[in-house]
């Protein structure tokens, strides 16, 4: 069985051993070609996700206007001076971890006549380098975002590398409820069961799809 369909049924299995719609699959492209996105595309798969504004734009716009009905999500750190080209090209951006960033983002959105659903970025683990606000900080900024007029349907955390992730994910869930926010982003290639069997509703999916990635291609990843 190829991996596009060994990943989505182990999401329908586990989504449906726990009762569970199955998460969205977000197919995670980066470091990879046109050609190798495009045998997904023509499986069926319609959601991607890219974590570098200037790569997605290298890749993205040329298969938007073939596939039309293509969703991209931004799942890396956005700079604020690429807010702009963010609102342009994706559908989804699921990394808002600061005030500075919702503003620019609003206003950008507003410009453009668009109002895209957001993520908040929690940082579950408090880790100093990684993007993505602390905890005690999520409602603040959710309120914050909300007066702004952005669209947040949910948070999203990446868990520290060295943890076991189900604690994270299990506590990401309490504080979308807390929050009244319904939609989950998390697990990846290594964890993504673990993550639906937390209530993901969204999974980051990459080299369990595309296999191992090559940086020396594009340089360091930024995450
Ligand atoms: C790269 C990346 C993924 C996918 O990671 P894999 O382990 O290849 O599945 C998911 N989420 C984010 C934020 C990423 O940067």
């Amino acid at each position: 069985m190829d991996n596009l369909s060994e990943v989505k049924n182990e999401i329908a299995k586990t989504a449906a051993d726990c009762g569970r719609k199955p998460a969205v699959l977000v197919a995670v492209s980066k470091t990879h070609g046109v050609d190798k996105i495009l045998p997904l595309i023509e499986a069926g798969q319609r959601v991607f996700g890219e974590n570098r504004v200037q790569e997605a734009m290298e890749k993205f716009p040329s298969l938007k206007e073939k596939y039309p009905d293509l969703k991209l999500h931004l799942i890396g750190p956005l700079q604020t001076n690429k807010a702009k080209e963010a609102v342009e090209l994706f559908d989804v951006i699921e990394t808002i971890d600061r005030v500075e960033l919702a503003e620019k983002l609003a206003k950008e959105m507003k410009k453009q006549d668009k109002n895209i659903p957001c993520f908040i970025q929690v940082n579950t683990g408090e880790e100093p380098q990684k993007a993505g606000i602390v905890p005690r900080e999520t409602f603040s900024l959710l309120e914050k975002c909300r007066e702004l007029g952005l669209n947040i349907i949910g948070l999203m955390c990446i868990p520290p590398v060295d943890d076991e992730p189900a604690p994270h994910f299990a506590f990401l869930k309490k504080l979308a409820k807390q929050a009244g926010l319904s939609e989950l982003s998390m697990g990846m290639s290594a964890d993504y069961p673990v993550a639906i069997q937390q209530g993901a509703t969204y999974v980051r999916v990459g080299s369990a799809l595309f296999g191992q990635r090559d940086y020396s291609k594009i340089g360091r990843a930024s995450c």
